[in-house]
């Protein structure tokens, strides 16, 4: 079969090497510049930063298997960081949760998964009109194809999909955020490396930095921004809401963020799924649709990979 497969985040890139691997004839369509998705790296001068998902969990048996020959390989690391939650009056508990990262990055495990399919990147593809048909958004036809996969994000497949939808999606079923990036050059040692905060604005901050096979002389710090306080004002541009984060950011590490050397935020306009859909993916043959990703089973790392994992059995079958 010939399947197109929108996105190359995790879900995009499991799916992608399961039916290559069954033979399949598989392409990968990115909009950005390569694989990753929300598991995202932003590299500038001197310094790196997750700023999308800062580490994963693996509760269940099949994400652990999938996980163990990459640990053995150091793609992927437990992470045996200092973890607490910093309550209002600003005591630090310590937080006992196995946490995992990928290496040297967090966008590490889906470009090492992509590198046997072939990848598109910077073609954002527009809302499908025919079945089996594909266009990008400037409007040139990308091909036909037997099933076209979307890995995007609830809402945005629900534009790609249009009325040829099997399922209704619901439009407030993710949550967006900002994240805010300090890299300072002179590193500051807050006593923590993750911070989950009990504040009006702030949810955590972590010392990327501190991650395993991170290098540098530096100190990056990801701030994430509450997604109640994001929604309301997901539209203003994220300098306008900078300033709130960074005077947060000072307020709870006492760390000066106007010293940062480097500073920035980004916008996630989708960044966490609060639900699922019963099957955990969407198969249509009837039309030639089919969708996975975190959306589908409830949110997170280890949930794109059970709705990779579920789409590709059903395409495999
Ligand atoms: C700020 C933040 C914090 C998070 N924290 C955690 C955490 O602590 N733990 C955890 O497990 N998870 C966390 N997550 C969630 C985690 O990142 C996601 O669950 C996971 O990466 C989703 O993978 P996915 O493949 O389903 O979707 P995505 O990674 O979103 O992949 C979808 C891809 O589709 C592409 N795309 C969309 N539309 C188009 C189009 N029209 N044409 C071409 N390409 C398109 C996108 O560019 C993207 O690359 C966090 C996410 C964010 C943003």
């Amino acid at each position: 079969m010939d399947i197109a497969i929108i996105g190359a985040g995790l879900a995009g890139v499991m799916v992608a090497r399961r039916l290559h691997e069954a033979g399949h004839a598989v392409t990968l369509f990115e909009k950005s510049r390569g694989a990753g998705g929300r598991m995202a790296t932003r590299r500038t001068e001197g310094f790196a930063f997750d700023h999308g998902a800062p580490y994963f969990f693996a509760e269940s048996a099949g994400f652990r298997a999938f996980l163990a020959p990459r640990i053995k390989s150091g793609l992927v690391a437990r992470w045996r960081g200092r973890f607490v939650r910093l309550t209002a009056d600003e005591t630090a508990h310590a937080v006992d949760q196995e946490r995992f990262v990928t290496v040297p990055a967090m966008n590490a495990l889906c470009k090492t998964l992509a590198e046997d399919t072939p990848l598109r990147t910077q073609v954002q593809i527009a809302p499908i009109q025919k079945p089996h048909e594909l266009h990008d958004s400037d409007g040139n036809a990308l091909g036909r194809f037997d099933w076209i996969v979307s890995t995007a994000p609830g809402p945005q497949t629900a534009a790609l999909f249009g009325d040829l939808a099997p399922v209704a999606l619901a439009p407030d079923h993710m949550t967006g955020g900002f994240t805010t990036m300090l890299g300072f050059t002179q590193a500051p040692e807050p006593g923590w490396d993750v911070a989950e905060v009990d504040h009006p604005i702030i949810a955590s901050i972590i010392r990327n930095s501190a991650k395993p096979g991170r290098t540098g002389d530096g100190a990056a710090f990801v701030i994430h921004a509450r997604s109640d306080w994001s929604e309301p004002r997901i539209d203003e541009p994220p300098e306008a809401v900078q300033p709130l984060l960074a005077d947060a950011f000072t307020r709870i590490t006492g760390i000066d963020a106007g010293a940062a050397a480097y500073a920035t935020t980004h916008r996630w306009r989708y960044a966490h799924a609060h639900a699922g859909l019963p099957d955990g993916c969407i198969f249509a043959p009837e039309v030639g649709l089919a969708a996975c990703g975190d959306w589908c089973v409830g949110g997170g790392v280890e949930a794109a990979f059970h709705s990779a994992s579920a789409l590709a059995d059903h395409l495999t079958e």
